[in-house]
């Protein structure tokens, strides 16, 4: 763990190294992104240089703090965990209030790894607001979130924030390929479909159930444009029980729809994200046209958001057939 085997993100790493190397570290920051950007990646080695004993912008990975680092198991880089679904008064109470007055071991800094920072509630971040606003000088906070609107502008204010950016295809495709084994093609296809966001392709290469979803999606995406009434609710009746599979299939159809949208645009193959699906895709293109395709994204969108709040299945899936089959 250390900033060069970190993938992408070079205008970030080169601004902590240099932060590092000139002794400007702040008190707080921000790592803000969408889940699997590679938010933990950043902090750990940030927070493993800053502690290491040689000083260096890389972690020497043989001293003391780098090898308890690397054990999960250094005193002073604590990870704020929370049981509930958000991080409340007591989270932030037991882990940092407490913990903040007490110095650092053995090491220069004392770092508070927050994950899922944006999930602290108001009560919680104005308790949190104490320790930022005298903290001694060995503190150091790591806030890692996936949505910075969520903090108070008093806690933002405290903090120097960093926005994670998705990668570019090619570096994540080379990456899994290169480390995981898998075919370029394969691991590009995965790159694609989840923009660039590296943990997220990661976890569909590897993922036994991605090919045969995408599969299985792409025959419900041909059966709907050919459907009738009585088809569409046999449609129905095979997919809504499985709730999570459910999600997954509408969010293929969703990509196969980009796809056939970017095939009217453009009627370029190179520009698709799954080109494996070619048929599907301009049968689809050429019986529905751009902005019935718009539509449909719109649709898909929008059940999915009702879906994930426990909607009822049967009724926004008819819902949203009948939309899609909407001339
Ligand atoms: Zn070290």
């Amino acid at each position: 763990m250390d900033f060069g085997s970190i993938v992408g993100h070079k205008e970030i790493t080169e601004h902590l190294k240099s932060l590092i190397q000139n002794n400007r570290v702040n008190h707080a920051y921000i790592f803000d992104g969408p889940k699997g950007i590679g938010k933990m990646t950043l902090a750990k080695a940030f927070a493993k240089t800053l502690n290491c004993e040689k000083g260096g912008t890389e972690p020497c990975n043989s001293c003391i703090s780098c090898k308890t680092f690397d054990q999960d198991n250094n005193p002073d880089v604590i990870y704020v965990t929370h049981k509930t679904a958000g991080i409340t008064v007591e989270d932030v109470r037991e882990q940092i209030v407490k913990n903040i007055a007490l110095r650092p071991y053995r090491n220069r800094y004392k770092i508070f790894i927050i994950a899922d920072a944006h999930k602290m509630n108001i009560a919680a971040q104005n308790t949190f607001l104490k320790s930022l606003e005298e903290p001694p000088a060995y503190a150091v906070f790591i806030l890692l979130s996936e949505n910075s609107n969520s903090f108070l502008v008093t806690v933002l204010s405290r903090c120097v924030m960093f926005k994670l950016r998705p990668l570019p295809y090619d570096t994540v495709a080379g990456y899994i390929s290169r480390t995981k084994g898998i075919d370029y093609d394969e691991a590009l296809l995965c790159s694609r479909y989840s923009m660039g966001n590296i943990g997220k392709a990661e976890e569909l290469a590897l993922s036994e159930d991605f090919s045969r979803l995408r599969d299985e999606s792409a025959d419900i995406a041909l059966r709907i444009e050919d459907a009738d009434m009585i088809e569409l609710y046999d449609i129905i009746d095979g997919i809504r029980e499985d709730r999570v599979k459910l999600g997954q299939i509408l969010e293929n159809i969703y990509m196969l729809y980009r796809d056939a949208l970017v095939y009217i645009k453009t009627g370029d193959e190179k520009r698709l994200i799954q080109p494996d699906k070619i048929y599907p895709i301009s049968h689809i293109a050429e019986k529905s046209g751009a902005s019935a395709l718009i539509r449909r994204c719109e649709a898909i969108e929008d059940t999915g958001v009702k879906l994930r709040n426990n909607g009822n299945a049967q009724l926004l899936l008819e819902a949203l057939f009948f939309k899609i089959k909407e001339k």
